[in-house]
């Protein structure tokens, strides 16, 4: 989607908004690239994954996913229903629409009450703060989202817990764990290659 569709956010906000790889170098220096802009007071939209993303994005891409999606309401974890802020096939493609083809409107994905993922997602708990996590939760067995692959913020928190043994998981000593609940200075954009 290119740069543009982020530049006012980093204005409203006044929050550095990086564009970066997943390689562990690109994330470093994507990690750079917002420290050297909070060092100097700036928050700007910037590309340090120029090999692979254009400032303007991917045109061909884009007039394609025009031609057939269109914009939706849709539901987020921990958010509820945002308007406008999915895509759904446009009518003229609706034959493949696989919600509508095989009646999948009635399944709905409902995580156990006890899961605070929409809380993690929002930044407004940590993992361990959730009564299920390395418990009845884990990546063999997970009951939420984030646990399910190794990047999801809780199946990362459980991974990298204190006290975890390397021959396996056993009860993490959660009670030393310690990160800022502050709001994030600047944002790492990781794009897909
Ligand atoms: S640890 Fe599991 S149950 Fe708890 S928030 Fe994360 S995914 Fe949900």
């Amino acid at each position: 989607m290119g740069l543009e569709g982020y530049r006012r956010i980093a204005t409203k906000y006044r929050k550095p908004i990086v564009v970066t790889g997943f390689e562990p170098v690109d994330i470093l220096r994507g990690i750079c690239c917002c420290v050297r802009q909070l060092e100097q007071g700036r928050h700007e939209v910037e590309n340090a994954y120029a090999r692979s993303v254009r400032a303007k994005g991917n045109l061909l891409a884009q007039r394609q996913i025009e031609e057939v999606f269109q914009l939706a309401d849709r539901k987020w974890r921990g958010r509820g229903v945002i308007p406008a802020s999915g895509l759904e096939l446009r009518p003229a493609y609706a034959q493949f629409d696989a919600v509508r083809r095989f009646g999948l409107e009635r399944i709905s994905a409902e995580e156990p009450t006890e899961c605070i993922a929409g809380q993690v997602l929002q930044g407004l708990k940590r993992p361990y703060e959730c009564p299920l996590f390395a418990r009845q939760c884990t990546p063999e067995h997970p009951r939420g989202a984030p646990m399910v692959s190794a990047e999801g913020a809780c199946a990362a928190y459980y991974r990298y817990r204190p006290g975890r043994p390397a021959d396996g998981p056993k009860e993490p000593a959660l009670s030393s764990v310690s990160v800022s609940t502050r709001k994030p200075a600047a944002y790492l954009l990781l794009a897909m290659g």
